[in-house]
């Protein structure tokens, strides 16, 4: 059961950790954040950045040392049925060096580019999302990210090396009070007299690699600080030994997917932490969390993309094999539809994904948004086409791959991937929570002109303050939004593609002009609006991924010297122009207020109607007798 004894944060003390936690300052360009500004600027993707790792020895010999670990090693099948990815695995992982490839050669790592790394998990993701998440689970946001980014030398020295070796290690943030919202940790970290130790003393839920992990990366409250005369809440990021007395899993966690994967609930008592493992500053453990998940956030939609693609694989083969009403399933219209999208959506997926990365190994752009963006598109999108799978696969495609086996049919593993997938739109922010991450951040600009006027709780001194100053920003701003050749014979070199980065021209003005329109009509009350902002956000994504993918058709296609990419890109924006269109629709016409109203009446159970028929109730609890079907008249009261 969730302790819901502790004192949970309020909304506004949420909103100021969050706030307190965020990286603020755009010091290098972002093509997202211009965008929501009403700005294209399409010469920071095009020409679509190249992979640094394309063709380096070392990357490539690595890749091909993983393809043979995973064909003689990685039985995913097994896996998911044993619920665990055995010690043989970790070790042909670890003689490769695959658990430790983006660690700097001096450590003992492979050293190899972002580019690299997300390739190697594309191609596990694809084989075995289990092996995939453990791998991620240790060096996406495990302990070599953030030691990388925030340890002294003597911490990188001293760690580093054994995590290169394979010494597994996790991420410890998420509590059973502190899922999306972090401001409830509750996990206390106290200074021992002496100064030499932190005693550390709490819970952690959802730990994966928890269980088999050696070293955990771990958030909990340090003493308060008073800013400005209130206590402010602290936390901070200490580097856990497992082996030290006091830390044990209490229970191992069991999913519907992603099965192998060790996953648990972690029991600190009483642990002494050496002083010199607390990373970065006292304080700065939530930031340093975010600005590792910022980077960490990259892998899950390169694991969308190896995901995406082997269903693809298995979709094009069964509909072109598959014979049923006289043709293969494929030449039914609405299969080859879904075909057709799978198709186009991987390669959008692809080039939404793989932007990001290679930019965090050009090192001269904020990624913070693209990231974001792609985490919330490629994983559910990544959803949708395996979803898309499992209806061409029909029946099959609801079997267990043993089984399809057992009973001589191809095994292909549809129903694992399913439930493997499903996951990935929760996990490292929620669609929701990337829905209020990036609203937050692409309104940013408007946060710094127009401040106290978008605060619920500023005075009206401030809102008067900052009223004279909003208007000098918008007075410059606004205008510009009314101006430009969106419609006009423009963008020649774009060719096929050119309508599209037309049309983006125009309606980057128009996405602009919509937030601006939104925050004039709800101010403060804007950040409520939540459906409302994740139209705007989602209309962002779908812009972002039609302009990435038209980048990288127009690199592609002359790299290969035809036009199928262009045709994909094509098909692709074609899909999201309608999607959009609908999106703008309903910012200006939806039942948002209704809909709102009538979730708090079904919530206060106001609407149990509903539910006559069944049991209800809580599982454990005393079986609620079936409800009397009521009257119909009752309905209408
Ligand atoms: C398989 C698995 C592996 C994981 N691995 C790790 C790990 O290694 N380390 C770790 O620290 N954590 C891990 N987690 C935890 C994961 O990050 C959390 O599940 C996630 O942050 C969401 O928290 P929650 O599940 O408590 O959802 P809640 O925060 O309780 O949210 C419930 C629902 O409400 C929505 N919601 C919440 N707040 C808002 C809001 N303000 N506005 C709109 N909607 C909102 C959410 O989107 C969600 O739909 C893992 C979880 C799983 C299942």
């Amino acid at each position: 059961m969730t302790d819901q004894s502790q004192k949970l944060a309020s909304e506004a003390e949420a909103r100021d950790v969050a706030e307190d936690a965020r990286e603020d300052g755009w010091t290098h360009p972002s093509f997202a954040r211009e965008m929501f500004l009403g700005r294209l600027r399409m010469d920071l993707i095009d020409p679509y950045p190249t992979d640094p790792s394309a063709g380096d020895d070392a990357t490539e010999s690595f890749l091909k040392k993983l393809e043979q670990v995973l064909r003689d090693h990685v039985d995913a099948a097994a896996i998911d049925r044993d619920g665990n990815v055995p010690e043989s695995v970790l070790d042909a992982l670890r003689s490769i060096g695959a658990l430790g490839i983006k660690i700097p050669k001096q450590y003992g790592g492979l050293g190899l580019s972002q580019s690299a790394y997300n390739r190697a998990i594309e191609m596990v993701s694809a084989h075995c999302a289990s092996t995939a998440t453990m791998m991620s689970g240790h060096q996406s946001i495990g302990v070599p990210q953030p030691l990388k980014m925030f340890g002294t030398d003597e911490q990188k020295q001293r760690l580093l090396p054994r995590l290169a070796r394979g010494e597994l290690s996790a991420f410890a943030l998420t509590e059973p009070n502190a899922g999306s919202d972090p401001s409830n940790v509750a996990t206390r970290a106290e200074r021992s007299s002496d100064g030499k130790h932190w005693v550390l003393n709490g819970e952690k839920l959802w730990c994966t690699n928890g269980p088999i992990a050696k070293h955990m990366i771990v958030m909990a409250q340090t003493p308060p600080k008073e800013v400005d005369g209130k206590q402010k809440r602290q936390i901070s990021a200490f580097i856990v030994s497992t082996d030290t007395p006091g830390v044990e899993t209490v229970h191992r966690c069991e999913f519907m997917g992603l099965r192998g994967i060790q996953n648990g609930v972690m029991r600190f008592t009483d642990v002494r932490i050496p002083a010199e493992n607390l990373l970065w500053k006292e304080g700065s453990g939530l930031k340093l969390a975010l600005m590792t998940l910022n980077i960490g956030r990259l892998t899950l939609p390169s694991c969308c993309v190896g995901a995406a693609k082997k269903a693809l694989d298995i979709s094009r083969r069964w509909a072109a094999e598959r014979f049923q009403w006289g043709a293969t399933v494929g030449k039914h219209d609405e299969v080859a539809g879904l075909i057709a999208d799978m198709a186009a959506s991987v390669y959008a997926m692809q080039a939404v994904a793989d932007l990001g990365v290679r930019w965090v190994d050009n090192g001269e752009f904020d990624i913070r948004l693209e990231a974001a963006i792609a985490k919330l598109f490629n994983t559910e999108r990544g959803w949708t086409v395996i979803n898309d799978c499992f209806s061409v696969r029909g029946g099959r495609g609801y079997e267990t791959e043993e089984s399809l086996l057992r009973r001589g049919d191809s095994p292909e593993p549809v129903e694992r991937m399913l439930r493997d997938q499903r996951i990935f739109t929760v996990v490292e922010g929620s669609t929701q929570i990337m829905h209020l991450y990036i609203a937050r951040e692409a309104l940013d600009a408007h946060v710094t002109a127009a401040g106290a006027l978008l605060q619920p709780r500023a005075s009206l001194l401030a809102k008067t303050k900052a009223f004279f100053k909003a208007g000098w920003f918008y007075a410059k701003w606004y205008p510009k939004l009314w101006l430009g050749w969106g419609w006009w014979p423009s963008h020649d070199e774009w060719d096929d593609l050119g309508t599209h980065i037309r049309y983006l021209d125009r309606t980057s003005r128009r996405l602009a002009r919509a937030i601006f329109h939104c925050m004039i009509l709800h101010r403060a009350g804007l950040e409520r609006r939540q459906r409302l902002l994740a139209r705007v956000v989602d209309i962002g994504a779908e812009m972002f991924a039609m302009a990435t993918v038209c980048a990288r058709a127009k690199a592609d296609a002359k790299a290969a010297g035809h036009q199928k990419a262009i045709a994909m890109a094509d098909l692709y924006c074609r899909g999201a122009r309608r999607r959009i269109g609908d999106l703008f629709k309903r910012i200006r016409s939806n039942d948002d207020r209704k809909s709102y109203n009538l979730a708090q009446q079904v919530m206060m159970g106001e609407h149990d109607w509903l539910e006559a028929g069944i049991m209800t109730g809580a599982p454990g609890q005393a079986n609620a007798p079936a409800r009397e079907p009521e009257p119909s008249g009752a309905r209408d009261g």
